[in-house]
């Protein structure tokens, strides 16, 4: 939306985040504002043929199944089991979509991504993966609008709900939007995070990297840099999951990520998470579980089957919260802390058919049902909540923010 006026930058503290592109404060951005999915996530409703039992906590769910890409190769280089890609693949290659809208490493600095349109397997084997990094895929939807025929999108919750809001006003971008896939999120971590990460793993030049992922080869595999030597010799920097998201990451996710009652992609047609309910072995391949959000994302999963580019088994309901007791909780915590803020006429989210004060009840102990509430107002100063933070470009060229705001 309104791309001659605001660009995406990357803030090594606060995330991706848009900025007027002249400088001019009072430019009005009401068009984008309008599709934003920061301000706030609405269903229409909640589809009642969708599974009664999970229609509150996690939105539209009308199956569920746990399977992984019947390619070995993608599956063990994949975030979880690699349903995410081999969907994408079986719907270009077997169903005539044109392309794929995702994010990969900039080749240019590994530790930023950018938005590409990949149209064959190989483009898109080369960006598998989750990456724990800012990232904004909306910022590529004009072309998915540009192409001959309908491509896929693969996005956060957030990244998806976006594309949702904007395929609402704009009527090319809804017929070309051929399928939507979102991986699950507990939050994406600033730049800042990937370069403790780097640190911790002995890299004080981010620049020196030549290629960094955060997980895959295995599930849920290793975070590892390379660098290359002067001698053109390679080193390759690892760090196990436990440290680099358990100890690292998760520790700088954004504040809007804080108050997300979305991390399960519910505005999909499929969402894509790890199986948590169980702890991975030794030399874990990897697994996916599925969520089948929309007849579309039915439709397609059950074509990717029959093909064979995807095995996968329909799981009981319950394996959704057992797989993921903290996206549950966070749904409460998420909600309240919003609702609290809004309370004290304090920017925050609003949500809309996405109930979170029922599981705030039911799922959070007496303690952290009092720090999603006033425990959140301890955070305004702490947080700076009440104030602007004016987003400051990493990259030199790149337009530069007005001074204040
Ligand atoms: C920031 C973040 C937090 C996550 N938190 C959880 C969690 O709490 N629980 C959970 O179950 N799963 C979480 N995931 C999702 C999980 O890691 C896997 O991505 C998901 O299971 C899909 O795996 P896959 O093997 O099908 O994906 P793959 O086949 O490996 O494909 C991954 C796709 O995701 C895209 N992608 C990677 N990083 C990003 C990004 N930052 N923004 C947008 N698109 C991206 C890639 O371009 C690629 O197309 C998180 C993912 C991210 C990026």
């Amino acid at each position: 939306m309104q791309p001659d006026d605001i660009v995406m930058i990357d803030d090594v503290d606060q995330g991706r985040r848009p900025i007027v592109t002249d400088g001019d404060e009072k430019q009005s951005t009401s068009e984008a504002l309008a599709v934003c999915p920061g301000v706030g996530l609405a269903h229409d409703s909640l589809p009642t043929d969708s599974i009664d039992e999970l229609r509150s906590t996690w939105g539209p769910v009308l199956e569920l199944w746990e399977g992984h890409a019947a390619d070995d190769w993608l599956r063990f280089e994949a975030s979880s089991g690699g349903v995410s890609s081999a969907l994408a693949i079986h719907a270009i290659e077997d169903r005539g979509l044109a392309g794929l809208l995702h994010i990969r490493s900039r080749p240019d600095r590994a530790y930023l991504n950018e938005t590409v349109l990949s149209r064959s397997r190989a483009e898109i084997l080369s960006a598998v993966g989750s990456r724990y990094a800012p990232a904004s895929p909306c910022d590529g939807l004009h072309l998915v609008e540009a192409a001959d025929s309908p491509s896929v999108m693969i996005g956060k919750p957030c990244d998806i709900a976006g594309a949702q809001n904007a395929r609402r006003v704009r009527p090319e971008l809804d017929e070309k939007l051929g399928l939507t896939i979102a991986v699950f999120c507990a939050g994406t971590p600033t730049l800042r995070g990937t370069f403790e990460m780097l640190e911790a793993m002995g890299i004080t030049d981010p620049d020196t990297i030549e290629s960094l992922r955060y997980r895959g080869h295995g599930w849920p595999g290793q975070a590892t840099a390379t660098v290359r030597r002067p001698d053109g010799e390679v080193d390759v920097h690892s760090l196990t999951y436990e440290q680099s998201w358990g100890e690292i990451l998760q520790r700088h996710r954004q504040w809007r990520c804080y108050v997300c009652a979305d991390h399960t992609g519910e505005f999909a047609d499929i969402a894509v998470g790890d199986p948590w309910y169980r702890p991975p072995s030794v030399e874990e391949p990897g697994r996916s579980l599925i969520l089948v959000r929309s007849e579309r994302g039915r439709e397609m999963l059950r074509s990717a089957i029959r093909a064979g580019a995807i095995v996968a088994v329909p799981v009981d309901p319950a394996r959704l919260p057992d797989a993921q007791p903290w996206l549950e909780r966070v749904r409460g915590e998420a909600g309240a802390r919003a609702a609290t803020l809004r309370l004290l006429r304090i920017p925050a989210p609003v949500y809309r058919n996405m109930p979170y004060w029922s599981v705030w009840r039911r799922v959070l102990p007496l303690r952290d049902k009092l720090r999603s509430t006033f425990g959140t107002i301890r955070r305004i100063p702490r947080k700076r909540l009440l104030q602007r933070h004016p987003a400051r470009p990493l990259e030199p060229g790149r337009p530069a923010p007005p001074e204040e705001r």
